[in-house]
């Protein structure tokens, strides 16, 4: 199936006089007819539902849709896109190992490394997105266990060359973990540019109507956890009677992990009312994303054109230090989203996004209906200038999250606001 067909019909296939559209199967609890069986579930040697935290059936479709979405061996919902990046890296490291991670990454990601992992023992060194290959490589050490990336970044919008990133972190033996929540799948699959995971806030596009918070870790199937790096997967784990992931799961070891490991002891699963509820903004990705994309290309045009403006940072702007980049590995756009700096600073920033009427502030991004932020002193307001400048944030910039409306509308309100400065 083409990826638009999979948005619509994959991970549910109802048999014979089962409801069309994905259930929400709200129940926390599964029963069974012997003690014996459920033991079996709960020592990993047989499959299916016991509780919720574990698994669920409609969570278990929206998985399997987006696994395939994204062309890996499994998926795992979160409760937020903040819960997929922290179990994504705690699956594989610990107290007293090491990421490295690119600078240009959303402010939320930046504070549970910085400073929520980093003091619960896990070390971060942080490089700019447009590193060269030798400045990725000296980053990394003998406890390095994972490099973590955001594709196409919130709110700079830096490109990162996943090919470039993944061949580095597989020269040191770790995985590439890639946030692609702005490109989605429908722009660009990670793993096909070598990347291991992949984390999603399915908040934004995958949803893509601000309705529901949630997060998903994607494995590729495709990293060889036998490398003597990670103990976890390939030493036997005594809180399931010495199960040894890599053995018992194969390429679903990463993501098997994840699920029995860290859902079982930390939570945030995701609700099955928010698993339907994504699931009906993934039917819509496909069509979405093509329109965010030609919309954000005609405002960011725009933009450029306009005397009011500084500067205009889109990649599929010819302007772009990431045109090129962005055009190999996403031909079809990027997202929808655009940061921009009014001349004049950050008092005409506030004055030109009051002015808007249209587009409306909020600190969402990536929905349906156009938006506008002001990172400096909203999302990134903890950080201090020079963290700013490192990943990317201008105290002028706007993000301008371009919506599906009619281009003229969102041009015309753009325009009308300009004016008014
Ligand atoms: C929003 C966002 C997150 C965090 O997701 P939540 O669903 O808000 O917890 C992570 N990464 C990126 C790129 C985001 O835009």
């Amino acid at each position: 199936m083409k990826i638009d067909t999979k948005c619509v019909q994959s991970g549910y296939n109802p048999s014979n006089g089962e409801p069309r559209v994905l259930p929400i199967v709200q129940s926390t609890t599964y029963s069974y007819d012997s003690a014996e069986t459920m033991g079996k579930l709960f020592d990993l040697e047989e499959d299916g539902f016991f509780y919720t935290r574990l698994a669920n059936p409609t969570l278990d479709s929206v998985e399997k849709k987006i696994a395939d979405l994204e062309g890996g061996v499994g998926a795992m919902l979160t409760s937020s896109g903040q819960a997929a990046s922290t179990f994504s890296v705690t699956n594989i490291a610990k107290a007293g190992d090491h990421i490295v991670c690119s600078s240009a990454v959303y402010g939320g990601t930046f504070n549970l490394f910085n400073k929520t992992l980093r003091d619960l023992g896990i070390d971060f060194t942080f490089i700019k997105p447009d590193s060269t290959e030798e400045e990725i490589s000296v980053a990394f050490k003998d406890n390095t266990k994972a490099c973590f990336i955001e594709a196409v970044t919130n709110p700079s919008l830096d490109v990162s060359d996943i090919e470039l990133f993944a061949k580095v972190a597989h020269s040191h033996g770790v995985p590439l973990i890639v946030d692609n929540t702005f490109a989605t799948p429908i722009n660009l699959r990670p793993f096909e540019w070598g990347a291991d995971i992949v984390v999603h806030s399915t908040s934004k596009y995958m949803d893509g109507h601000a309705v529901a918070l949630g997060g998903v870790v994607v494995d590729s199937g495709n990293f060889d956890w036998n490398n003597g790096k990670f103990p976890m997967l390939t030493q036997p784990d005594e809180t399931y009677h010495g199960v040894v992931y890599t053995d018992h799961f194969g390429k679903c070891a990463y993501i098997a992990k994840a699920r029995v490991h860290l859902m079982r002891d930390f939570g945030s699963q995701a609700a099955p009312m928010n698993a339907f509820l994504l699931n009906l903004g993934l039917e819509t990705l496909a069509l979405r994303m093509e329109r965010h994309c030609a919309n954000a290309q005609k405002v960011a045009e725009f933009l450029e054109k306009s005397e009011k403006v500084e500067w205009v940072n889109y990649p599929g702007l010819k302007s772009s230090k990431y045109y090129d980049l962005a055009k190999k590995m996403m031909p079809n756009g990027t997202c929808g989203v655009i940061s921009f700096g009014v001349k004049g600073g950050r008092e005409e920033a506030s004055k030109f996004m009051e002015a808007l009427s249209l587009a409306k502030i909020v600190t969402h991004v990536a929905d349906a209906r156009t938006c506008v932020l002001h990172p400096a002193s909203t999302t990134h307001r903890q950080m201090t200038d020079t963290q700013l400048k490192d990943c990317g944030v201008e105290p002028n910039m706007i993000r301008l999250s371009v919506g599906i409306e009619n281009s003229d509308d969102i041009i015309q309100d753009i325009e009308q606001a300009l004016k008014s400065l």
